[in-house]
Parts: C-alpha cells; sequence; structure tokens
C-alpha cells in the first residue's frame, strides 16, 4: 500500500528541521579510524540513540568490547540496537545504517569545514562529512519515524535498527552480535527482510536498487634472493635478481583488456545470457560515465553492457604495488633484496576466496618453477569477502521498486556493486532472508572523498522513499 498523503506532506514541511538535524550530526566528527576522535563516536552513539528514543524507538546501546590500535586499548562504539512494534501479523524489517564517518581535513582539499553542514541554496547540495555516507540516509529513518511518533499513527510493520559505528573501520565485532542476536529471542529474531541504506545511484539521475556486491580475495606473492640490497654494478648479471622474478610473475596474472590469466578463475562463473544482458542494457549509464569519473577517457570498451558487467558482474584482477622496490625519486642502481607484489581480485558467486585461492597459489607456483629461479618464493592470501548477490524479484525488491515508484515516478535501475559491504552477506547469512540496498544518495555524491554531499532533494525525497517502502513492504 502507498504511504499516506499526510506523510508525504510532514515530510516536506519539515524539510528545513530535518536539515538542522543532518547539521547537528555532521557536528560530531565521529571518525571510527582515529584514536583521537573515538570518544566522538561514543558521543555520536548515544545522540543518534536519544534522537530515535524521542521518536518512539526502544534503543539499546550494546557494548563490543575493545579495540587494539597503534598499540593503545580503546573502546568499541556501541552499536544501537532499535525496536518498534511486536505485531505477529506484521512483518519484521531490519534496517541496517551506520554513524561512524571517514576521516576529514579541510587540508585533503574541502572548500569549506567538513564537520559544518553546508547548505548551499544555490546548487541544492547538503555539504559535509557524511551527509551521504550514511548519517543522512540513517536520519532518513528517524524523520520517517518522527511522523508517525507525533501522530500517533501505528507503522505498518515491525520494525527492528541496527546502527553500528564501525562500519569505515571493518565493522569490528558486528559479525559476532548479528549472529548471536540472530538466534531464538534475539533482537533480529523474527525478522522477515533487511532494508540497508548505505550506497549510491549509478549516476546522478536515476533512482536505483542494488542486488549484488563483488567479494574479494587479496593476495602477497614475495621473492627474495641475496641477503642484502646489492649494486647492480656489482651483481648485475651475476645473480638471479628478486624483482625480475616477481615483475615476470604479476605480468603474467592479468592482460591489458581486464582477462584474469589465471587458469580456472574466470571458468567459475557463467557466461552472461541474453536475458541477463538486457538487465545491463536497461541501466542509465553511458561510456562517458564511466570515463568522467575516471577522469579520463579510459573505458576498455565501447560497449556499455561489456564494461557494465565488467564491474558488476564478472571477476577482476588488479594489480596494487610492490613493496620493498625502489620508489623513491633519482637514479638508485640497487637490486632488492626481497620485494612483495600485491594484488587482489574482485570475486561474483560462486566464486569464494577459498575457491579462487587454490588455482591462483598453484599457477604462481607453476610459474615460478618455470623460472629455474635460485630467489625464494612465498605466496600468501592476505583476506578476503565472499561476494553476494540477491533475488531482485523478492516481494521486499518488488516493495523497493514500487516505493521508488511512488517517490520519483520512475522505475529504479537494477545495480550490482563493483565493491563490498561484507555485513550484507553477514546478514543474509545469519537471517537466511532476503536484503535489498536502498540507496539515497547519487553516484557523484563524493562519499569518500573531498566535499561530501547530498543533495535537499536526496534527501527529502529518499526519506519519503524510506517511508513508501515500509508501507509497500508490509503487504
Ligand atoms: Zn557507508
Amino acid at each position: 500500500m502507498p504511504a499516506p498523503q499526510e506523510f508525504i506532506k510532514y515530510i516536506d514541511d519539515k524539510a528545513d528541521a530535518f536539515i538542522q538535524r543532518l547539521s547537528d550530526a555532521v557536528a560530531i566528527p565521529s571518525v571510527s579510524s582515529d584514536a583521537s576522535r573515538r570518544q566522538d563516536v561514543i558521543k555520536m552513539a548515544n545522540w543518534l540513540s536519544e534522537q530515535l528514543q524521542a521518536v518512539g524507538v526502544t534503543t539499546q546501546l550494546t557494548d563490543l568490547g575493545k579495540q587494539q590500535i597503534e598499540g593503545q586499548e580503546l573502546p568499541l562504539p556501541p552499536v544501537i540496537l532499535g525496536k518498534i512494534g511486536n505485531d505477529k501479523n506484521k512483518k519484521t524489517i531490519l534496517v541496517y545504517g551506520h554513524f561512524d564517518v571517514q576521516p576529514a581535513f579541510k587540508s585533503d582539499g574541502w572548500d569549506t569545514d567538513p564537520f559544518t553542514l553546508v547548505n548551499d541554496k544555490a546548487t541544492g547540495r547538503l555539504i559535509g562529512r557524511g551527509a551521504s555516507d550514511d548519517k543522512g540516509p540513517v536520519l532518513g529513518w528517524v524523520n520517517v519515524l518522527q511522523w508517525h511518533h507525533e501522530n500517533k499513527k501505528e507503522l505498518p510493520v515491525n520494525l527492528r535498527c541496527c546502527f553500528e559505528g564501525m562500519e569505515e573501520s571493518g565493522s569490528e565485532g558486528l559479525d559476532d552480535l548479528v549472529a548471536r542476536e540472530s538466534k531464538p529471542g534475539g533482537w533480529f529474531d523474527g525478522v522477515d527482510a533487511v532494508c540497508i541504506s548505505d550506497n549510491y545511484w549509478l549516476n546522478t539521475r536515476t533512482p536505483a536498487l542494488t542486488y549484488g556486491l563483488r567479494g574479494l580475495s587479496y593476495y602477497r606473492v614475495t621473492v627474495s634472493g641475496p641477503a642484502r640490497d646489492l649494486h647492480s654494478g656489482v651483481f648485475g648479471r651475476t645473480v638471479y635478481e628478486p624483482m625480475t622474478d616477481l615483475i615476470y610473475i604479476m605480468s603474467k596474472l592479468v592482460d591489458n583488456r581486464g582477462h584474469i590469466l589465471i587458469p580456472g578463475v574466470e571458468d567459475q562463473v557463467g557466461i552472461a545470457d541474453e536475458e541477463e544482458k538486457k538487465i545491463y542494457q536497461a541501466l542509465d549509464y553511458s561510456i562517458q560515465d564511466v570515463e568522467e569519473s575516471a577522469g579520463a577517457p579510459i573505458a576498455l570498451s565501447s560497449d556499455k553492457v561489456e564494461v557494465l558487467m565488467g564491474r558488476m558482474r564478472n571477476p577482476s584482477l588488479s594489480l596494487h604495488g610492490i613493496e620493498g622496490a625502489f620508489s623513491g625519486v633519482g637514479a638508485k642502481t640497487v637490486i632488492p633484496a626481497k620485494v612483495s607484489g600485491k594484488f587482489s581480485i574482485r570475486l561474483v558467486p560462486p566464486q569464494t576466496p577459498e575457491s579462487v585461492d587454490p588455482f591462483v597459489i598453484s599457477y604462481i607456483e607453476e610459474l615460478f618453477k618455470g623460472l629455474n629461479s635460485k630467489s625464494k618464493l612465498e605466496v600468501e592470501s592476505l583476506h578476503g569477502g565472499k561476494p553476494w548477490v540477491a533475488d531482485h524479484n523478492h516481494w521486499n525488491y518488488e516493495a523497493a521498486k514500487r516505493a521508488t515508484w511512488s517517490t520519483y515516478n520512475r522505475l529504479p535501475d537494477l545495480t550490482r556493486e563493483g565493491g563490498s559491504i561484507p555485513v550484507t552477506l553477514t546478514f543474509a547469512d545469519c537471517l537466511g532472508v532476503n536484503v535489498v540496498l536502498l540507496p539515497m544518495g547519487r553516484g557523484d555524491d563524493g562519499a569518500h572523498s573531498t566535499n561530501e554531499k547530498i543533495d535537499r532533494f536526496n534527501f527529502i525525497e529518499g526519506t519519503k522513499l524510506l517511508g513508501s517502502y515500509l508501507y509497500e513492504v508490509a503487504v
């Protein structure tokens, strides 16, 4: 069912007050990766919990224990668990968001103070760290609840909230909490579906629903030989050089058109049929969009479907760097004694780090064997995460599509993202339910960058979208 008209009108009427609340949230510099800001993250948790209580949510601040960072022990910010309603005849929807932010300094190139929200009337932009990622969307839920609370309207669903303060720092402690609270009697017991608003439209024009995320498997290949760095004038053409072996190996991992050369890895993923290609064809995206965001005319193909599938539904391998190599200015004639090449593979279903590792490791070992080098090789898998894809025809998605239609008068782009939001998979696995990613912001919001913003339009219409979703998912 559509959201009540009074609700829609209320959101418009209260827009300035909602922006003021966003401004209050941005003013708390809740940077989770900065030890000196940890008290601000905790302050933010308390502030948000109070906002939720004020609109009728029963909350609990859940302690996650301590964290070791740069030799000091720090308290982890609490997770806010929230609850409204326990009606057996209603669906139970869990919403997730985070109240920590990426670091930001004026000296990074911000035009204004990152922790003072600027309401730029000329462009319609609300500029400040966290405006889009993820304080705007989290407060979107608060805005929705405010109308219900003030007007004594019951929510159409039972609502559960999970708002964390460590998302930008690997969601430390969250997996265990989600597993625990998903069990009978836990806060998430009985949840029928999950909605996460913590990503972006593909572009600046078309609303989106995201139904897939790639996983990751990160590797380090180390080649070592001499006991110390050597002089090329003394040892050049005299000994096996680690860097030469490493460059050979790294040059055999991926070709310059993005094809992964490690046998078996691409074969794990099925070929897209015509039906699937239509999804990519239908997306509001152009090669120009890719090249604009890359800042240069360098797209791998002029075929939009190829490019989109490269980012969303195919695995990719990227070379990241070589530790131990000479990288300074000047012309140092060193032969490095030990070098480590770093690369990673973005994974798609059915790939997992465990299923890809053996292909990668045995291939590199074979390559190295073929070199007959006297240097030593070590291949390590550093960290990884599984990919995620949801059924985008599920009632949870159908509800989000109807909500998008009623808010924006158009259907959303159905997207998969090249990156990862690991908690998505945690919810899907622990609860065994459908998860929808319902973004509020646009593709140019600059989430982890300078001058992060959310458009006033997206914040206000996005609030209506989240509210409409709760009504549409209820039936
Ligand atoms: Zn985020």
